[in-house]
């Protein structure tokens, strides 16, 4: 069995519901769980290096510079909630720009706990699994992490970035090639890129996608939902291809869609062996 998780970034109190039901009603339909990492209490005034606002702030959607909670919006809640099929992830705290690459712990530890109070007070779980902003950890915030969640999903790691005491079982990890390994009581996924990308060329994304499954048993596969609404108007070729990828994963009979949850528990549907190091 192949097993895939779909993590969608950057969902946040002004995401418009109406996209996120555009994108993945299909998913629904099929009862494929589709994962929203959501920015606990989104500060709608960062800004990327270039001076322009982040995509998940683009006109209409962010207004005046202030910060939102997750708890401040109804209509998300309500929203969320009429959907099981999502599984919800942990993305951040206000999304400022590298915010958890701080070699301060403190920092670090007070966003995360902040964060999880802003889920606590929308009424929902606390998640197990911790998405950082543009994929950066520090070493400092890899701790943190690490002593309040079961998983992490980030895009790669690097030994300079790691605790030391997870390094022996980092070169290990390297010398068997996994891109899947724990440490420190937390599940490390990596992932292969962001392949549902409007950066890539939507004629062969979804052979990109295929041959990723092709690589590894766990392939996790990212995607922003702001990238299929820019600049104020919809990319229906690429929302094409997100829904052709729906498809293909249910059709796949030896492939399993999974939520994050699934993987937060002492036992997963997954192989040990996929995180241990023999
Ligand atoms: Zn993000």
């Amino acid at each position: 069995m192949n097993y895939v998780l779909i993590r969608d970034d950057d969902t946040h109190a002004l995401t418009p519901t109406d996209y996120l039901e555009r994108l993945y009603h299909p998913f629904h339909e099929r009862k494929l769980p589709v994962n929203l990492a959501v920015i606990p209490n989104v500060n709608t005034g960062v800004r990327r290096p270039c001076g322009r606002p982040e995509g998940f702030l683009e006109p209409p959607i962010a207004g005046p510079t202030r910060n939102v909670s997750v708890s401040d919006s109804p209509e998300l809640l309500s929203y969320l909630k009429s959907r099981p099929g999502y599984c919800l992830l942990h993305h951040g705290y206000e999304h400022a720009y590298f915010e958890f690459n701080t070699p301060d712990p403190w920092d670090a530890a007070r966003r995360l706990d902040e964060g999880k109070e802003h889920f606590r007070r929308a009424g929902l779980r606390a998640p197990g699994t911790f998405v950082a902003p543009y994929d950066k950890l520090s070493r400092a915030s890899m701790k943190e992490v690490s002593r309040r969640f079961r998983v992490l999903s980030t895009g790669w790691f690097e030994l300079g970035r790691l605790p030391v005491a997870w390094w022996p079982r980092y070169a290990f990890r390297k010398l068997f090639r996994k891109p899947h390994w724990q440490a420190g009581g937390l599940r490390l996924l990596s992932h292969p890129g962001c392949l549902l990308s409007f950066h890539r060329d939507y004629a062969t994304m979804l052979d990109s996608i295929k041959a990723a499954l092709d690589r590894t048993r766990l392939t996790v596969l990212v995607t922003h939902w702001w990238e299929y609404f820019r600049d104020q108007s919809v990319d229906q070729p690429f929302i094409d291809v997100l829904h052709r990828t729906a498809e293909y994963l249910a059709n796949r009979a030896d492939v399993r869609v999974l939520r994050f949850e699934e993987l937060e528990g002492e036992r997963t549907p997954v192989d040990e062996t996929e995180f241990a190091l023999r």
